[in-house]
């Protein structure tokens, strides 16, 4: 005869068959949780992991808007000291007050080399936006007395096209 492997019920410890859904002596279920209630299992499961992915896709944007938030204050800085250093800079606009993509050079006259101030400045700025957020599009306008007498955009880092 061949010989049963057995285990110990979880409940009165008696010896019962080792494949035994239900101790034969006490009638207590042998299962673990999981195997008795597959579809509570899956459920609770499901749930768990759309909290996780919902963590994670919050946290992502919100990282994407500090991003944002702390470069657009990086520029202005940048801008500010740029301004110090050009006499013919009246004043250093963003539009709507969000210095990450549209920034204007009101000039009070206009330099000599006017074509290449801006070309430059566009070209560092998109690298420095690139840096600092993956995303390089950028414009600079050049503007005298409240018109647009020039202006460069700025891609990947280089000047893309200006007029
Ligand atoms: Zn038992």
């Amino acid at each position: 005869m061949p010989k049963i492997e057995t285990k110990k019920c979880k409940v009165c410890h008696s010896d019962i068959p080792k494949k035994a859904k239900k101790c034969s002596k006490c009638i207590t279920d042998q299962r673990s949780w999981v195997a008795k209630n597959p579809i509570k299992a899956i459920l609770i499961g499901l749930i768990g992991l759309l909290i996780l992915i919902a963590i994670s896709t919050n946290n992502s944007q919100e990282s994407k808007e500090k991003v944002v938030s702390t470069f657009n204050e990086q520029s202005r800085q940048r801008f500010d000291k740029i301004k110090e250093s050009f006499p013919e800079l009246d004043s250093i606009g963003c539009y709507n007050d969000d210095c990450t993509n549209v920034v204007y050079f009101n000039l009070s006259s206009i330099p000599d080399d006017l074509e290449f101030i801006i070309r430059s400045n566009t070209a560092t700025f998109s690298n420095f936006k690139l840096k600092n957020t993956g995303t390089s599009h950028v414009t600079i306008f050049a503007t005298y007395n409240s018109k647009t007498i020039f202006q460069c955009d700025g891609l990947k880092g280089i000047v893309d096209k200006c007029k």
